[in-house]
């Protein structure tokens, strides 16, 4: 409904000559980037806005803190600009008389800090990412969606680069991009650097698709070639489900380093994928960051084309200035989350078992969540903006961004309820060709809300899906909805034996997780990341952020802890854990003899097994 507001828009103010944008990132290894703007203006008042809410994002976090030294001239005179009092992201100028443009210059700094979405850290010596939200000013008023940029950039001499954004020509290290909307700008951001590599992923359904690795050195990006396979098959497999493609084509931007901020961005025709240098190389952050690409690469069809209402903002009805609404990220994340961990193993990213350990750890941390009794799952979508921020400790009684991993075990149960009750005839991919589908061949946006979720679930297969949502959204139960588990064949359950999976992410997290053990988690150095509080350790009196400095008076490091666990199965004395907080010690006498205990999937004979099913291949690769 918004949208076409917006498009009736679009012909009026095409006639407006396009802004100019030129970046200059030749300074990115110092993390410096030169901004130079050449605004159509009017004389008279105007306000210049910094883009605050950053799509894909979910929360206003424009960098407007690392730009710097910005000046406007306008006919050869300085224009003096004021901050708005109250909206940090608005600088105020008077326009002079005569003047038909806006020379706007300023410099961004890249923060060093490595956490965080894009507004972290984004550059190093050998490589950077640009997101052009964070080198420009737009006019107050301007629509995203026909408000056109013309813009250039400058790289490094020797850095090769990869966007999805189109070009009109190159010469030597400087690129002149095609003139495109705001809209378009900001989802198209682009990777450079030193160690660059490109690889063709193929051609399907009439769009090619790239996957562009920028890394801090020549190693992390030589992809070995049966990952290069397992991408096109991702490929393949996103045609088989969706049968449809919403761009002209696609670039995966995957940046390997330990020094930038790591996530993923999702954009209509690309995706921002940032992870550890040696992702491609060692099998452990592999196999830990293996679902990120399908998820993002899912985001094209489901949260850029079709997407909650409330999450519009910077397309057709308004700018960047304008506030989010988080409600129906259970969708727009959690269905993403459930298909971009399937398309994993229906690529060979993950092998039917790394899914289901992946699995079992999301099923263990959501039912033994300390917090579901108060927070019901629909108030961590609506309070987003708030929760991508929060701190880890007491974790499970916050409750994160649980739209995520708790999205993946509702849409497996509505996955599994639509299998069940057509014997098989029909499942979720069906609704994802009809919801996700269209003419395709082009970025487009087409709106939902919670009504046509269910409607379009109830024609792939009639149920009453409103008060099957209703009743996951409001709950307080202490329990996680396992029902997907089981339906499909399996049952969560616990033994004292780490899963490949476990230990890679013990490996990464650089620590011992015994959540459902003690109820700790632990860092190499002794640092207590969490606790659980209904957990054995809690309940002895241990917080998280102190330090744990010995386990029955011996020197603790995370072999004598488990070594320590197991033995107390045996023995009636309490576990002795000698715990720094601040500048006090104590010790906290833990009475917990049940031995070690890690979350695992088996096999209920009694179902049959609908999961090996679900993340079976689709297409022939
Ligand atoms: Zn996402």
């Amino acid at each position: 409904m918004k949208l076409a507001l917006g498009l009736l828009a679009c012909g009026l103010l095409y006639a407006q000559p396009a802004a100019r944008l030129d970046v200059d990132a030749t300074d990115a290894p110092r993390r410096l980037f030169h901004v130079h703007l050449t605004l159509p203006a009017k004389p008279g008042a105007l306000t210049l806005l910094y883009p605050q809410w950053i799509p894909g994002e979910h929360m206003p976090s424009g960098p407007i803190v690392n730009l710097v030294g910005l000046k406007i001239q306008a006919a050869g005179q300085t224009v003096p600009w004021r901050r708005d009092d109250i909206n940090m992201f608005a600088f105020h100028v008077d326009v002079p008389a005569g003047a038909s443009s806006l020379d706007v210059v300023f410099d961004f700094i890249s923060p060093p800090e490595a956490f965080g979405f894009t507004e972290g850290a984004s550059a190093t010596t050998e490589l950077a990412v640009l997101n052009w939200n964070e080198f420009l000013l737009y006019p107050q008023g301007s629509q995203p969606d026909s408000t056109q940029f013309q813009a250039s950039l400058r790289v490094p001499n020797g850095w090769k680069y990869g966007t999805a954004l189109p070009i009109q020509h190159e010469s030597g290290n400087e690129i002149e991009f095609q003139p495109a909307p705001l809209t378009t700008l900001i989802d198209s951001p682009v990777s450079t650097g030193a160690h660059y590599r490109t690889v063709d992923l193929g051609n399907d359904r009439g769009a090619s698709h790239y996957l562009h690795l920028a890394g801090d050195s020549a190693q992390s990006v030589d992809i070995p070639p049966e990952l290069a396979a397992e991408f096109k098959n991702l490929v393949l497999e996103t045609g088989a489900l969706f049968e449809s493609r919403h761009y002209r084509d696609y670039h995966f931007l995957l940046t390997l380093s330990d020094h930038v901020a790591h996530f993923g961005l999702e954009h209509h025709e690309s995706s921002d994928d940032r992870v550890d240098e040696r992702t491609l190389i060692d099998p452990g952050p592999r196999t830990l960051s293996a679902s990120l690409l399908p998820h993002e690469f899912t985001h094209s069809w489901n949260g850029k084309y079709r997407r909650p209402a409330g999450l519009t903002n910077g397309a057709a009805d308004g700018g960047y200035e304008t506030p989010m609404e988080g409600d129906l990220l259970w969708v727009y994340e959690g269905l993403t989350e459930y298909l971009g961990e399937i398309l994993a193993p229906r690529s060979g990213l993950w092998t039917p078992q790394e899914y289901r350990d992946s699995l079992a750890i999301t099923a263990a941390a959501l039912d033994t969540e300390y917090g579901r009794t108060w927070r019901p799952l629909e108030d961590t979508a609506v309070a987003a903006q708030l929760l991508y921020t929060t701190g880890d400790d007491y974790g499970a009684y916050r409750r994160s961004v649980d739209y995520y991993p708790e999205g993946t075990l509702i849409w497996l149960e509505a996955d599994a309820t639509i299998r069940q009750l057509s014997h098989g005839a029909r499942s979720l991919n069906d609704f994802c060709r009809l919801f996700h589908g269209g003419p395709g061949g082009a970025p487009a946006m087409k709106t939902y809300t919670f009504q046509d979720v269910v409607v379009a679930l109830g024609d792939v297969q009639p149920y009453d899906w409103a008060a099957f949502f209703n009743q996951r959204l409001h709950s307080t139960s202490p329990h996680a909805p396992l029902g997907g588990i089981e339906r499909t064949g399996w049952k969560l359950a616990y033994d004292d034996v780490r899963s490949e999976f476990w230990k890679s992410s013990e490996e990464a997290f650089k620590g011992a997780d015994l959540s459902y053990s003690i109820g700790l988690k632990v860092k190499e150095d002794g640092t207590i990341a969490d606790v659980a509080l209904n957990g054995p350790a809690a309940k002895a009196g241990v917080a998280p952020t102190g330090k744990l400095i010995a386990v029955n008076t011996r020197q603790f490091n995370t072999t004598v802890l488990r070594e320590a666990i197991q033995a107390a199965k045996s023995a009636l004395a309490p576990l002795e854990l000698l715990v720094k907080s601040g500048e006090y010690y104590k010790t906290y006498a833990v009475d917990y003899h049940d031995g070690e205990r890690y979350p695992h999937l088996v096999r209920d004979a009694g179902t049959p097994d609908l999961l090996t099913q679900i993340i079976a291949p689709l297409a022939k690769h």
